[in-house]
């Protein structure tokens, strides 16, 4: 059998619990999951949710999708969404570290998904872009630069070399509805891109 890695063993002893040998011998990348704002910065506000309330659900549901499947980090225990700062100082110490955010605009009718980070990083933007266009039903936005975003999370991708993904636009009761409808299916389509990227010999 297999032994687990001892360097991501050691490395996320915090958070192993009941990582399959199976999966995790394949790991050769760490990960990092991120819920964008804080316990204390709500971020945007649309239709009666604030993002953060938003993000932190999604995170948590993706760290129960993911904790059988590979190591990773995330910034906070269940219910809990620390600071940018921490969480971009994390992400700086992990090969591949995603935050997530939903988007706003004045207008109700914006709509769609899209991913904000350095250019080396638009594969896996464009790839978790997909995932998530096809599941929620909405418009694919794509891969985008750093400087495309309405957000000031930006340390997470410039200081954190992370990618931000904008599931899509809380500002618009159909992309809101959408979502909430395919959270699952969402969650398990952008858990199975991120287990691809950090593992080998593995397809999404
Ligand atoms: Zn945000």
């Amino acid at each position: 059998m297999a032994a687990t890695s001892p360097t991501l063993s050691a490395r996320y002893g915090g958070y192993r619990v009941n990582a399959p040998i199976k999966y995790a011998a394949l790991q050769t990348q760490t990960l990092f999951i991120s819920a964008g704002h804080s316990d204390k910065d709500p971020g945007a506000v649309g239709n009666g949710y604030t993002e953060a309330q938003i993000v932190l659900e999604f995170r948590d549901k993706l760290a129960d999708y993911l904790r059988d499947k590979v190591f990773f980090g995330k910034d906070g225990q269940r219910g809990e969404n620390l600071p940018l700062t921490v969480a971009a100082n994390e992400a700086a110490a992990h090969d591949v570290a995603v935050e997530f955010h939903c988007n706003a605009f004045s207008s109700p009718t914006a709509t769609g998904v899209e991913t904000l980070s350095a250019g080396h990083h638009y594969p896996l933007g464009n790839a978790l872009c997909a995932a998530i266009s096809s599941t929620l039903g909405i418009a694919n936005r794509g891969a985008k630069g750093e400087a495309s975003g309405q957000h000031s999370r930006l340390a997470f991708i410039n200081r954190g070399n992370g990618i931000i993904v904008e599931l899509f636009f809380i500002t618009n009761p159909s992309d809101l509805a959408s979502y909430f409808e395919n959270i699952d299916a969402c969650v398990k389509a952008v858990g199975d891109e991120l287990v691809s990227a950090v593992c080998v010999g593995l397809a999404a």
